[in-house]
């Protein structure tokens, strides 16, 4: 007898797996090697930038008082006293009509209060003394990087949770962070379920098809900031199955399978969750592509037995798996970034399940215009490729037409959002 199952929204579903959110532990990692990391701590001030008064341009230090009376027809005169670039002191300290010649990144010298641009000035030199011409006022703190402008001690210049970027490298490195706090990854299990798979370098047989799965989930487990280990492909047998999978729950955080979550004669999951005692969270949502997509827990673990169909495969991970893992890595915006898009083909007829059509979201005159890409069916693999968003089509009794506004997942995008966007995911409520 085929089992009967109950489905829930997709709202529903992700509530449900959030439950079961985990936060990873610390470790540290050279600053070369935190590219794309999380950080685990709060980054704060521990000096300021810049630590002293300091010159961004090339030019000559002086006393905004003494060019007061500066013009074109009466221009002042100012003895060089001394010359440093950066990294250089000036032991000088300046009088009255006296400059420094300074360069980019040099400490301004004491009794200095502006610099002007060596553009703007003529210099000369007369007996071994050296001379600069002025012919305009400088105000007092013209041309100064203040101590503290960029960043004050003991201010908090990035969260925990903050994803690595170059520019947030370009912070740790101006603090002296040689090695950088940052959440360990989590161990994510990949087994490929079923007895027609063949690994990738082999040639195709009668009734045989490559493991496509578990090459792509390798690379969204990467992508989305989680550390892969893949335990092979297995045919459908239970016995078998069982065995594999208990032993890889030894091994991971997450444990993520492909295939056998439907009610086929060689489904084999739901009975390996009984036979594991796990907790069944659901084994049907109302999504398409997906619908099967079942996730169980047990021991602080979460199964996600995504289906095999790779288009199913990958929105199921896009869904729920990226974001235990973006909460595992403290992100403060785990959810994936939405947004309004026009829709380039009509779905005329309408569907009972949430749609998630796969598409090519692209920005015209400032606008997202999102455009079903091959065919929408949960087998097509050759969608994935060009797709760079899903739109979001809520089920109903309506389709939808061409022209009209529709939400897209940018699941490409890096910023996320804080929350599963409600107006868009409570009308995926069943
Ligand atoms: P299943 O979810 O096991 O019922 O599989 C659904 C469909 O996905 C079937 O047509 C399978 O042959 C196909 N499939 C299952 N696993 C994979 C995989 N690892 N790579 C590519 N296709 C798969
Ligand atoms: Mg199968």
């Amino acid at each position: 007898m085929i089992e009967k199952r109950t489905p829930i929204s997709v709202f529903e579903a992700v509530e449900s797996v959030v439950q079961y959110q985990k936060q990873g532990e610390t470790e540290w990692v050279q600053l070369e090697d935190s590219l794309h990391r999380y950080l685990a701590k709060d980054v704060k001030a521990d000096h300021h930038v810049p630590a002293f008064d300091r010159s961004p341009y090339d030019g000559f230090a002086i006393r905004a008082a003494d060019t007061v009376d500066a013009t074109r027809d009466h221009p002042l005169q100012f003895e060089v006293i001394d010359h440093i670039g950066a990294g250089a002191v000036s032991h000088k300290r300046l009088g009255p009509f006296q400059a420094v010649r300074i360069m980019t990144g040099a400490q301004i010298p004491d009794g200095a209060d502006a610099v002007i641009m060596l553009e703007l000035v003529k210099t000369y030199t007369e007996n071994e003394k050296n001379y600069m011409v002025l012919k305009r006022s400088v105000q007092s703190g013209e041309n100064i990087s203040k101590k503290g402008e960029d960043a004050e001690k003991g201010s908090v210049l990035l969260t925990k949770g903050t994803r690595i970027t170059p520019g947030v490298i370009a912070l740790l490195a101006t603090f002296g962070y040689a090695t950088v706090p940052v959440v360990k990854k989590p161990v994510i299990g990949i087994i490929a379920t079923g007895t027609e798979l063949l690994n990738v370098s082999d040639p195709l047989v009668p009734g045989k098809i490559r493991n496509s799965n578990a090459n792509m989930v390798i690379a969204q487990v990467e992508e989305a900031g989680g550390s892969p280990l893949y335990l092979g492909k297995i045919s459908d047998q239970l016995k078998e199955s069982f065995e594999v999978i208990e032993k890889a729950l030894k091994q991971v955080d997450f444990l993520i399978t492909t295939g056998g979550v439907s009610v086929g004669d060689f489904d084999f999951l739901p009975d390996i969750y009984e036979k594991l005692g796990a907790k069944v969270l659901f084994n049907k949502v109302g999504m398409r592509p997906g619908s099967v997509t079942t996730v169980a827990q047990l021991n602080e673990k979460v199964l996600f037995g995504l289906s095999g169909n790779p288009s199913a495969c990958f929105v199921g991970f896009e869904l729920f798996v990226k974001l235990l893992i973006r909460l595992w890595l403290l992100d403060q915006k785990p959810y994936t970034l939405t947004a309004k898009a026009i829709l380039m083909k009509s779905f005329p007829k309408p569907n009972p399940f949430t749609r998630f059509v796969r598409a090519h979201v692209s920005v015209k005159d400032g606008i997202f215009h999102a455009i079903p890409v091959g065919l929408d069916k949960s087998g097509v693999v050759t969608s994935l490729a060009i797709a760079n968003g899903l739109i979001i089509l809520p089920g109903g009794t309506r389709g939808y037409q061409v022209g009209e506004h529709v939400n897209v997942l940018l699941y490409r995008d890096e910023n996320g959002c804080e929350q599963l966007c409600p107006e868009i995911f409570q009308s995926c409520r069943s």
